[in-house]
């Protein structure tokens, strides 16, 4: 703790030291348009308060007060559980003889700590900026969009999954106020595609409202969700966040935060943010914007640059606001984020930017929400049953197997575990012989070379355990072929 505290110390000065030269600065410039009189507006272009040196103090001294909010938070925690340890051993003191010696943390103290860690005091610079361009291009687009509406209105025909045919408008009403409406709709889909439910009808169409025991609705509801936690994690780190897709068990969000980690502790503090987002209902509202704006919108995130750069290949693409988050993305997602009803963060990791070692190191959150806390429940009773199945846990408690870091994922069998394999082995040798089969036997370990020939090296390197030797590169086997290409 006591280097936390130097740390922190030593932020803080290098902070008002540098407070203390963009104040200089400022007042210098001041004086030179001052002095310069006539000539000041010609100045002011290349010496205005935004001049590029002062941008740059101005962003070191944003990243200084989050590493002291960080450093802040760590120092609180450590407090925290030294308080527990030694109310702990003030309470086995206490309770010197009875069966229960356990160190108890008082709630009103544990509770304390969390909530005055919740979110950064101010936000990060870059929401505020970005909240502003948002707000003058959505005005322009509202009115785009009116003048839209008023030149292509007209009676529309709407086919519903039955058959049913019912009267619409296009440009006007949107699905939600259609026969067929249901409050449990996630997501509607028009002719085929998925389509915000507050996204006006363009013209005659097919129109199915989809809710979560759908695929394609519970992939939005998780995506959608993925929002909530961004917006979280933008207000509880200050990062730049990256991507947030849906997963096959909920979704995660990855973010830059420089030289820090995330801790599975700061998980309260998160998910209580994320309910307050969640009760705020905050509408999922749609902007299409020119590239060149979204460049602008997204400066302060280089990995939202570089997708805009190489993934973009439209003049325009849509960014989606849920409150304070502004987010480059496709869509579609549920109507407001008081459609999630329970959301829980599950595991944290982390990662690197488009998979790549030699690119940034970010920190993954996963997590995973449902419409029903009963379903959550049910999620929760499956992976608490899973941890019980968990091959690793049983396998040791049987003796039949464990796994060590000088090998990681591979499996030493004991006796019993090498009898079953054994047995296993000689089933399915019988089973060949029996159906006519020859057996191979071939390497574990292969040129990239053959990859290369195969094509799976230009979809899966990423994925497969490769390794240079005497400056050719190797691979193992990804899948149980025999290498026969
Ligand atoms: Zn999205």
């Amino acid at each position: 703790m006591n280097r936390g505290l130097k740390m922190a110390d030593s932020i803080a000065a290098r902070l008002s030291f540098q407070e203390k030269q963009i104040s200089l600065l400022t007042q210098e410039i001041g004086r030179l348009r001052a002095a310069a009189g006539a000539e000041g507006a010609a100045l002011s272009a290349c010496c205005s308060p935004s001049s590029p040196e002062l941008e740059i103090l101005r962003t070191e001294n944003e990243k200084l007060r989050y590493q002291i909010v960080h450093l802040q938070r760590s120092i609180q925690a450590e407090l925290a559980r030294e308080t527990a340890a030694q109310d702990g051993k003030e309470a086995a003191k206490k309770n010197e003889g009875e069966a229960t010696g356990k160190p108890q943390l008082e709630r009103g103290k544990d509770k304390r700590v969390v909530e005055n860690s919740t979110q950064l005091h101010p936000w990060p610079a870059y929401i505020e900026e970005r909240l502003k361009l948002y707000e003058e291009l959505k005005k322009e687009s509202d009115s785009i969009l009116a003048s839209r509406a008023a030149a292509h209105s007209k009676p529309i025909t709407v086919t519903l999954p039955d058959g049913k045919r019912v009267e619409g408008q296009a440009w006007g009403p949107h699905p939600t106020r259609l026969p067929g409406r249901s409050d449990s709709a996630v997501i509607a889909r028009v002719d085929r595609e998925l389509w915000d439910l507050d996204r006006p009808l363009q013209g005659d169409c097919s129109l199915e409202l989809l809710r979560f025991d759908h695929e394609d609705a519970q992939a939005v509801y998780w995506h959608s969700s993925a929002h909530i936690l961004g917006e979280a994690m933008e207000r509880f780190y200050g990062g730049c966040l990256c991507y947030g897709p849906p997963i096959e068990n909920g979704f995660y969000y990855d973010m830059y935060l420089d030289d820090r980690s995330v801790s599975s502790n700061e998980f309260p503090s998160l998910e209580s943010l994320c309910k307050s987002v969640m009760k705020e209902k905050q509408p999922f509202e749609r902007l299409e914007i020119s590239k060149e704006t979204l460049l602008r919108m997204f400066k302060y995130n280089k990995f939202k640059w570089w997708i805009l750069n190489e993934k973009v290949n439209t003049p325009t693409t849509t960014v989606y606001r849920c409150g304070p988050l502004i987010d480059l993305c496709r869509g579609p997602h549920v109507r407001h984020t008081g459609k999630i009803k329970a959301l829980k963060l599950y595991k944290n990791s982390s990662t690197y930017w488009e998979g790549r070692a030699d690119m940034e190191s970010l920190q993954r959150i996963y997590g995973i929400s449902f419409p029903d806390s009963k379903m959550m429940k049910e999620w929760e009773r499956v992976q608490e049953e899973a941890k019980n199945r968990d091959h690793r846990k049983i396998g040791k408690e049987q003796e039949l197997l464990f796994f060590h870091d000088l090998s990681p994922g591979s499996c030493f069998f004991l006796p019993k575990g090498a009898f079953i394999y054994n047995t296993l082995m000689d089933f399915i040798r019988e089973e060949y012989h029996r159906r006519d089969f020859l057996e191979v036997a071939s390497p574990n370990i292969y040129n990239a070379k053959l990859w290369e020939t195969s094509g799976h090296w230009q979809h899966y390197s990423d994925n497969m355990f490769s390794f240079e030797v005497e400056k050719e590169t190797f691979a193992l086997k990804p899948m149980n072929c025999p290498g026969h290409w």
